[in-house]
This record gives C-alpha cells, structure tokens and sequence, in this order.
C-alpha cells in the first residue's frame, strides 16, 4: 500500500497559550512520518479557529504562511467543539486518504499516532483512541464519566468507553459521516453507528499543558445530557412508566381512603394532601421538562440550519508560503 496521506484536524478555541507549542510538536511528528515514509509529504495538520476571541487565529494565520505542514480554517463564530471537528474532517476529505482528530491542548498522547496509521494500513476504517486510566482527571471528574458510560450502555446506545474525539477515520469513513445530517451533534455515539472494521489503540492521557478547559462542569454536563436525549427515547418511556405508576398507586390510594371514610376513620389529611400535591407537581414538571427537551431537539432539526460557517479556508485555498 502506497503512503497515505494524513490530516491531522485541530479544533481550536481561544488556544493562544498552546497553540505554538501544539503547532510545533504537530508539525514535527508529521515531518518524521514523512521521512520514515508512513505517511505521503502530502500530509498535513489542520487549525480550525471555531470563533476564538483571542490571537488564535493570527497564530494559525501567521503559521500558514510560514509552515508548509500547516493549515487553517477560521469559523465565522463559536459553533462549538463538535460542529469544529466536523468542518475540519469534512474541509480536508476530498484530500486526505486518512484524517486524525485530536485536541488542541495535546492531552492526547501523539505518539500513538504511528499505531493509528498502522492501523489504518491493516485495513481499518475507524480507529479509537481510548484512554488506559483516568488518573489525570478529578475525582468528580472520573466518577461521573464512569455513570455516564454505565448509563449510556443501559439505554442501549454504544460508546466506546474512555474514548473522546481523538480517532482515525478513513476517507470512506468521513464520507459516510456526512450522512448523519443531525444538528445535535454527538460523534462520539454517531461514529460506531458508521460501522466497518474498527480498531483501538491505548494510550495515557496527560494534564492539559496550558490554558483552561473550554468544558467546565455545566458544559460537560449539558454534553452528556444532550448526548443521552440525542440517542435514546429511553427516559421518556421511563416518564410514560412513571406516569402508569403513580395513577396505579394513586388508584389504591383512593380505594384505601374512601374505605376509610366508608368506616368512619377519616384521617385529617393535611400532611398527606400537601405531600402528594408536592410529588405529584414536582414530578409533572419533570415529565414535562423531559418532553419539552425532545420538542426541543426536533425543533432545532426541523430548521435545517448550517451546523457552522466557515469564513477562510487555507486548506483547499492555500495561501502563498514564504519560508
Ligand atoms: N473547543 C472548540 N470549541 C469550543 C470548545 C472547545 O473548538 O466551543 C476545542 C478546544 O480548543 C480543544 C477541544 O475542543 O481543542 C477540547 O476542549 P478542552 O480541552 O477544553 O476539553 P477537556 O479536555 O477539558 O474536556
Ligand atoms: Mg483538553
């Protein structure tokens, strides 16, 4: 098989205080696996500025012009990591035999790069980075990632577990993507539902080098939450059951009290009407809530809106290099 030709895709949000040193080590491995001939000198990695409001895009801009591994291609706003992700693989497809993506933060560790490829050389389509151990993460952090998979595999959808966005995916594979037209975006539920021979590579994951998590807590929970509601009707049987629940209980409940009240032993009643006011409002609200989401989702999907815009693109319109 002949040398494959690489993109190595980066989505990048307000990054200025590692983007160097990522562009740096990026363009270094790629140079290497160039020279070991793994990859064709084709290859290149790709910058996607997703609406940075700092000098992100100066930098991706200015490394353009003097690198040649380097591209870039700046979104017109924030559209988000995963909508980031997608621009960059679909903007390098048509030139790329294999693409790669990975975090700008370089937590991932990119020597498990030369196993991707192997891989991709085995015939795989898709290949997984999945992380061996949780080390780096808080507490917090590992304990509700791991509900979240155990979660995720009771609702039946499947999920590598520990995997996040960094994989291999070939060509064909990113073709296929496209027919996922979803703007709920969760690729890390779409990719295994592509199918084909898939692999995975293990590596450590490290601590980010510099500058802070663009996932705080209530981003990485509304993720997982968005994550779960964009791939299983699931809890909105559990509110149907609920429901069938309550009114059953409910029913003997009345049988109960109007017995009672048959006997001459009516109770007072206060506590009991209040608490049963209370669950059953706050558990309305809930159902109603969970319902409204998936209104909601089918809503967004009904706009048929452009997932992201992209303002420059450097990859499929290079800019003049000046070494
Ligand atoms: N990112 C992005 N758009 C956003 C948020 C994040 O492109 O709206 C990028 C970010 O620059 C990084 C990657 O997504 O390359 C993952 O973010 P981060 O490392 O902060 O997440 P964590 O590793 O903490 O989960
Ligand atoms: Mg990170």
């Amino acid at each position: 098989m002949n040398a494959p030709t690489l993109t190595i895709v980066v989505p990048c949000y307000n990054e200025e205080e590692i983007l160097p040193q990522t562009i740096h080590k990026l363009s270094q491995l790629l140079d290497s696996l160039c020279i070991e001939k793994k990859i064709s000198s084709k290859s290149k990695v790709l910058f996607i500025d997703d609406g940075s409001k700092d000098s992100t895009w100066t930098i991706i801009n200015k490394a353009c012009l003097h690198l040649d591994r380097v591209a870039g291609l700046k979104l017109s706003r924030n559209a988000g990591h995963q909508h980031a992700l997608l621009a960059g693989m679909f903007a390098a497809n048509e030139g790329s035999d294999c693409i790669i993506s990975i975090d700008a933060d370089l937590q991932d560790d990119i020597t498990v790069i030369h196993e991707f490829i192997d891989n991709y050389q085995k015939g795989y389509e898709i290949v997984y980075g999945v992380r061996k151990k949780r080390e780096t993460d808080t507490l917090f952090k590992r304990k509700s990632a791991e509900w979240f998979y155990k979660l995720m595999k009771k609702l039946g959808v499947e999920l590598i577990y520990n995997h996040a966005d960094y994989r291999l995916m070939s060509n064909r594979a990113v073709q296929e993507l496209k027919g996922f037209e979803e703007a709920n975006l969760f690729l890390r539920g779409i990719v295994p539902l592509i199918g084909f021979k898939s692999a995975k590579v293990y590596y450590d994951r490290k601590e980010r080098l510099a500058g802070e998590t663009k996932y705080p807590l209530s981003k990485m929970l509304s993720f997982a939450f968005d994550g779960i509601t964009s791939f299983s009707v699931t809890p909105i049987r559990l509110v149907l059951s609920m429901g069938l629940i309550t009114f059953i209980v409910s029913l003997l409940f009345s049988v109960y009290c109007l017995t009672m009240k048959y006997l001459g032993r009516t109770q007072s009643g206060w506590t009991s009407l209040i608490a049963s006011i209370w669950l059953i409002g706050g558990l309305q609200m809930i159902a109603t809530g969970l319902v409204g989401e998936y209104i909601g989702k089918v809503y967004k999907e009904t706009k048929r809106r452009p997932k992201y815009i992209v303002e420059i693109d450097l990859f499929n319109l290079p800019i003049q290099k000046n070494n």
